[in-house]
């Protein structure tokens, strides 16, 4: 057992926050650095799939229904269909972004975690970490500095090639949201994402290939939806960011593990990013615990396979006006089969359970949809 040994975390978003509590609620002592100053805001949909609650609830994070906006399920647009299913157990939950990163911080203080704001890491080695030109030995040191991780790079952990990159803005609006799930609208070349974040409040995101488009100017393209946003006020900047499938055929080093966004990224569409970063937190303190880090290597592997494949058939329908269009009217006229794909996002059904028969089906049913 390790239980003594200090972890230190570089970055404080909410992958490396996750972590230091899970290292502290098994015994260890964790210290969080972090280049910014909180409160911390990013372009993100901030949709938590019920399976990234149940992982927070774990961690001792729970979210109530005035930290975070419940939403019950999801409805997939575009201009002729319309395909909705509910989540079969809990809902997601929606908190702002910074409010999220207030209710880790305050839970990881409970548990002793130390934070270092404003603290840049500058170079990480097999034994030390550079921050302020002081260099530090570390026991353990996780890397949770995002999709653009210099920590991955120190450690030579290098990436497969980023397929398909994108870009992603999200902008708030007061408006009472009028659905009660997440809302993804499918149009040529982009999609908009609408995730209720309060009771007089949603967050609308873009994602297309153009680096250019942003929220307003993309509504031009989507008018049920501008309609419903019309006279809306802003109520945020407007933050944009990249967006890919990366893998990496490793992500652990020595001591070294790398844990979010660092550790891989799905597309932003899936909305997985939070929930993928929580599961593997818990993975990786558990791993941590038995020294034992191929252990966490196995356990990110099945945890992100999933989400790999809810990309790929994403990007897909992003890739193709015919197979988004297919897609989007079987899924509304076989509300049995979109229930079973949410089932399956939103993790309470496991992927292995779709047999190739099951696969077969789908694609005979898209090819003649
Ligand atoms: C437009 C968009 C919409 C999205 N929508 C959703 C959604 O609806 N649901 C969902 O689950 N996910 C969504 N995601 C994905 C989600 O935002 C990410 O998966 C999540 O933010 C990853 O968290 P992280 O902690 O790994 O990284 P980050 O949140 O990027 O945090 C990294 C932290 O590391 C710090 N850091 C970096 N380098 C250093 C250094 N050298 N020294 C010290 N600190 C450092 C940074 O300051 C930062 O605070 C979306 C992403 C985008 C782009």
């Amino acid at each position: 057992m390790n239980a003594a040994k200090n972890v230190v975390v570089i970055g404080a978003g909410p992958a490396g926050i996750a972590a230091a509590i899970a290292a502290n609620l098994r015994g260890f002592r964790s210290v969080v650095l972090d280049a910014r100053m909180p409160p911390v805001d990013k372009a993100c949909g901030e949709g938590i799939l019920p399976h990234g609650v149940a992982a927070l609830r774990e961690l001792g994070v729970r979210l109530d229904a005035g930290m975070a906006h419940p939403f019950f399920g999801i409805r997939f647009l575009d201009e002729e269909c319309l395909a909705h299913a509910a989540f079969s157990g809990e809902p997601g939950l929606a908190p702002r972004r910074t409010r999220l990163q207030q209710i880790l911080i305050d839970r990881a203080i409970e548990v002793d975690v130390e934070f270092q704001w404003g603290a840049r890491v500058t170079h990480v080695d097999s034994k030390f970490f550079t921050t302020n030109e002081k260099q530090i030995p570390y026991d353990w040191l996780i890397g949770a500095d995002g999709q653009n991780s210099a920590v991955r790079e120190w450690a030579g952990l290098r990436s497969s090639a980023v397929r398909r990159e994108r870009f992603g803005f999200r902008r708030h609006f007061r408006v009472r949201p009028w659905s009660d799930g997440v809302e993804v609208y499918w149009g040529e070349g982009c999609q908009m994402f609408v995730t209720p974040t309060g009771p007089e409040e949603a967050g609308v995101a873009v994602f297309s290939r153009d680096p250019q488009l942003r929220v307003e100017q993309a509504l031009e393209r989507f008018p049920a939806l501008a309609e419903k946003l019309e006279g809306a006020a802003p109520a945020s900047k407007e933050l944009g960011d990249t967006t890919s499938l990366r893998r990496l055929p490793e992500v652990t080093v020595g001591c070294i593990a790398l844990v979010g966004d660092a550790s891989g990224t799905v597309d932003a569409l899936t909305g997985h990013g939070l929930s993928l970063a929580f599961q593997q937190a818990i993975a990786l303190a558990d791993a941590l615990l038995q020294e034992d880090l191929p252990r966490y290597e196995a356990a990110h592997r099945k945890i992100m396979a999933m989400p790999v494949a809810m990309t790929r058939l994403m990007l897909l329908m992003e890739g193709s006006d015919t197979i988004r269009r297919r897609a989007l009217r079987l899924f509304e006229e076989t509300p049995g089969l979109f229930s079973r794909l949410l089932s399956i996002h939103s993790g309470a059904v496991p992927l292995s359970s779709v047999s190739a028969g099951e696969m077969i089906q789908f694609g005979w049913r898209m090819l003649r949809a």
